[in-house]
């Protein structure tokens, strides 16, 4: 199983998918082991400014922009956006996530709730806990970070989640209504739509561009494409089981690497001129850092900035979006309550 926004963002950055400090479910180990026996390589020519795609600086026009509405709303309509954040147990990481998206609602002026509830709590305890915050009226985004205890279905719980407040995006049915034509979904999946959000804000051609996005999961490959293919590109996805990834991948226009494997995406798989996109998010050994390992994507950073037309780096890329548009799905829920709008029919 893959981490999600409310899995890993912690203060607007994503955690390392390592063995020992990405969250437990996920379980593919994917520290690299130092290459400690290797020649050393020539370091590489420094990737000019112009080619890199600051999410962090992006990440943080969208908190003030968020800031500026939520003071309008507040003077416009005495409406304060409402995020609730539901903790079962008490693993490090999920209250470390949980503190962060506290800490985020709060630098934007929204309120948060929470919720902390013991590992041995039921699942209809947990479920009362749920369908209370549906019916708040001072809630307009639940989530209920993950994972869950085994004894208690995660998708029983995030299907109890009212669709209306479901701001990771992840019930079947805003994934349903993503997937067809003529629907809309209320909440799009945090990371695929702040992969879309930063092509947008470079001012990246989407429609008529080829495509290729690395990895099919539920919470960012899948839906990436399909917000890819909603704006007109020709969309490409690869997965495990693709034979010729690298034929695929070097004649796109666009890349999205989701495939959570450090560095798999090699330099000579990006087309000359491509923008790249990269979700990983690996730690890989290194004796040199200060905590013995540094962050890597999914790309092999320097040999596709070297073809890139624009990349995004790791970390300070897509890491930082995910909060940022788990703050805007939020925002947009309270928007619809705001102006008294009921839920756009699906
Ligand atoms: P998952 O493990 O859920 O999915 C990985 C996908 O990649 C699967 O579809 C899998 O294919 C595919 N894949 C695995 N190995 C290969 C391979 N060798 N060749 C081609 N495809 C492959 O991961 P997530 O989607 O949750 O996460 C993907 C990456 O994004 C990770 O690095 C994760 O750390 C990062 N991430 C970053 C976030 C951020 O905020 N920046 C948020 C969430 C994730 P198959 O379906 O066939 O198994």
């Amino acid at each position: 199983m893959a981490f999600s926004c409310q899995r890993q963002a912690a203060a607007g950055r994503a955690a390392p998918r390592t063995s020992s400090r990405r969250v437990a479910a996920v379980p593919r180990p994917v520290v690299l082991a130092a290459a400690a026996a290797a020649p050393a390589a020539p370091a590489p020519t420094p990737v000019p400014p112009s080619k890199l795609i600051d999410g962090k600086a992006i990440a943080e026009t969208i908190r003030s922009e968020i800031a500026t509405e939520v003071a309008a709303m507040k003077q416009q309509y005495g409406l304060t956006p409402g995020l609730a954040v539901v903790l079962v147990g008490s693993r490090k990481d999920s209250e470390t996530y949980v503190r962060s998206k506290k800490k985020a609602c709060a630098e934007v002026g929204f309120d948060s709730y929470g919720t902390d509830l013991p590992a041995d709590v039921s699942e209809e305890e947990l479920l009362k806990v749920v369908e209370a915050y549906n019916a708040d009226p001072r809630v307009h985004g639940i989530l209920v970070q993950l994972p869950l205890p085994k004894h208690i279905s995660e998708k029983r719980i995030l299907d109890a989640i009212s669709i209306e407040k479901d701001v990771d995006g992840f019930h079947p049915l805003n994934m349903g209504c993503l997937a067809m034509r003529g629907r809309e979904p209320l909440f799009v999946p945090c990371t695929p739509k702040g992969c879309i959000e930063l092509l947008e804000r470079m001012n990246v051609p989407i429609a008529g561009r080829k495509a290729c996005v690395i990895g099919r999961s539920n919470i960012v490959g899948m839906p990436a494409a399909l917000l890819l293919q909603r704006r007109d590109a020709t969309v490409t996805m690869v997965h495990s089981k693709t034979p010729d990834a690298a034929r695929i991948c070097s004649e796109a226009d666009i890349v999205i690497a989701a495939c959570g494997v450090a560095e798999m995406v090699k330099g000579d798989w990006i087309k000359p001129g491509a923008v790249v996109i990269d979700v990983g998010i690996n730690a890989k050994d290194d004796p040199t850092a200060k905590k013995g390992y540094r962050l890597v994507g999914d790309v092999e950073f320097d040999g596709a900035a070297a073809r890139a037309s624009l990349i995004t780096p790791v970390p300070g890329g897509v890491g930082p979006m995910t909060i940022a548009m788990l703050l805007q799905n939020t925002l947009e829920s309270a928007r619809r309550a705001a102006k008294g709008e009921a839920a756009p029919a699906h």
